[in-house]
Order: structure tokens, then C-alpha cells, then sequence
């Protein structure tokens, strides 16, 4: 058999493939050719990652995502890019249909509540909460490290470290974005279908956490699935009055 010298890493090796960094043994110069291949492994890749990641986290979330932190990578989307992904389609399909989104709902909520708050104020806070509906995709990626340092001291016991957190919850909100979208399809306005993809986005969570704990038990899981929840809010108040006497302050 012919031995090849890698072009890549130099290592010495027989075969299609280097067994040192995987380059294939055949290298030609960079060609038209090479162009056409380029794109179309890339599109191919990323659809193939992307259709797996889909279906394994609609099919059973809980459990791939435990495999993917267990090592099942390779044939994974990367957790951060398809929340990125999700995340931008979901803005952008908002945009074009005009849907509500739920920071946005949430921000109207706060305005009637506040409407006693003194004047200056309420301004701060209804800037930061404007932003943040208007920014919902940057939101996410403040909301994630928080929610998952509350699902992270709500589980402690698991075992599991905040950065395996990070990705369980990274996936989790990138699936939600879709599972709210399919679900704004059935809402009809000033109905109670509004709740629905809320809701539907929430039941996803819990769900994908009963099966991702699996060795705990369903009455101590369930629980701390809540539990999660409540932190989150508290942290998230703690965070929203800490900006305010900051800003409050500076006037
Ligand atoms: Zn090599």
C-alpha cells in the first residue's frame, strides 16, 4: 500500500484519509472545483446537522440531549448556533406575520402595573423593557445564563455541571422557539389560545427535563422543575431592581 506524507500535519500514514487529523490523502490545488465541493459539503453538513438536532430534540429531547453531554456529538447542530438559529428565525417570521412576542406581551403587562410608579422611574425601566422586546433574540442570550444558573442550583444534586446547563437549556430554549411558533398558529386574538404558546413552550421544558434527569424520581424532578422557575423569576427581579437603583442613582 502507498504511504502518503500528510499535507496537513505531515504524519505518515496509508489510506483515503490521514490517521492523524483526518485530511484526506488526495489534496489538489484549490479549483473551481474545489469551490463547488466547498459549498455544497457545507450546505449538505449544516442541513444534515441541523435536520438530526431537529428531530432528535422533537422526537425525545430529554434523552439526546443527555447523550450529546454524554459524547453523541458528531452528528449534533452545536447547541449555541441552533439557538442562534431558531432564535433569528424566529424573529424574522414574527416580523413578516406580525406575531406577538412574548417579552413583548410581557412588557404591556408591566406598563399597566406601573402606570403608579413615579414618573422617572418608570421610564428607565420601560426603556430596559423595551429594548429587551425589541432585541428578543439578544435577550435570549441574557436569559440563558441566568435561567441555567437557576436550573443548575435547582438540581444540584444531578451532578451536572453550569456549563452542561448552559448547553441542556441552549438547546431547550432553541427548540422552544419553533415550539412557539407552531403553537402562534392556532391562536385566535382575545382568546384563550393566546396562553397556548406560552404554554406549549413551557410543557416542552418540563418535559424535556423529566426525561434528561431520568435517574431521579418523577415526585422529587417535577418539583425542581418548578423550583428552576421560581429562581429564575427571583433572580431576574433581583437583576431588574439592582439596575434600577443603579439608574436611579444617576439621575
Ligand atoms: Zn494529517
Amino acid at each position: 500500500m502507498k504511504l502518503y506524507n500528510c499535507k496537513n500535519c505531515e504524519h505518515n500514514f496509508q489510506g483515503r484519509f490521514c490517521n492523524n487529523c483526518g485530511q484526506k490523502s488526495s489534496v489538489s490545488r484549490v479549483d473551481y472545483k474545489y469551490l463547488i465541493e466547498e459549498i455544497s459539503d457545507s450546505i449538505i453538513q449544516m442541513n444534515q446537522g441541523f435536520l438530526y438536532t431537529f428531530k432528535e430534540l422533537t422526537i425525545r429531547p430529554g434523552k439526546s440531549i443527555r447523550e450529546f453531554l454524554e459524547g453523541k456529538r458528531k452528528q449534533h447542530f452545536k447547541p449555541l448556533g441552533y439557538l442562534v438559529l431558531t432564535s433569528t428565525l424566529y424573529v424574522f417570521l414574527t416580523i413578516i406575520f406580525d406575531l406577538n412576542n412574548p417579552t413583548e406581551d410581557f412588557v404591556t403587562g408591566f406598563q399597566n402595573d406601573m402606570s403608579e410608579m413615579e414618573a422617572g422611574q418608570e421610564s428607565t425601566t420601560l426603556t430596559i423593557l423595551e429594548w429587551l422586546a425589541k432585541n428578543y433574540g439578544y435577550t435570549l442570550f441574557l436569559i440563558l445564563p441566568i435561567f441555567s444558573l437557576a436550573s443548575y442550583l435547582a438540581f444540584i444534586k444531578s451532578q451536572y455541571n453550569y456549563f452542561e446547563h448552559l448547553i441542556l437549556n441552549a438547546y431547550i430554549t432553541g427548540h422552544q422557539m419553533i415550539v412557539y411558533l407552531l403553537m402562534s398558529v392556532v391562536v385566535v386574538k382575545d382568546n384563550f389560545t393566546e396562553v397556548l404558546p406560552f404554554v406549549g413552550s413551557m410543557a416542552f421544558n418540563f418535559w424535556a427535563y423529566y426525561h434528561f434527569f431520568h435517574e431521579m424520581k418523577s415526585y422529587i424532578k417535577i418539583p425542581l422543575s418548578i423550583l428552576s422557575y421560581v429562581l429564575f423569576l427571583i433572580m431576574l427581579l433581583v437583576l431588574m431592581f439592582l439596575v434600577l437603583a443603579l439608574t436611579k442613582n444617576e439621575l
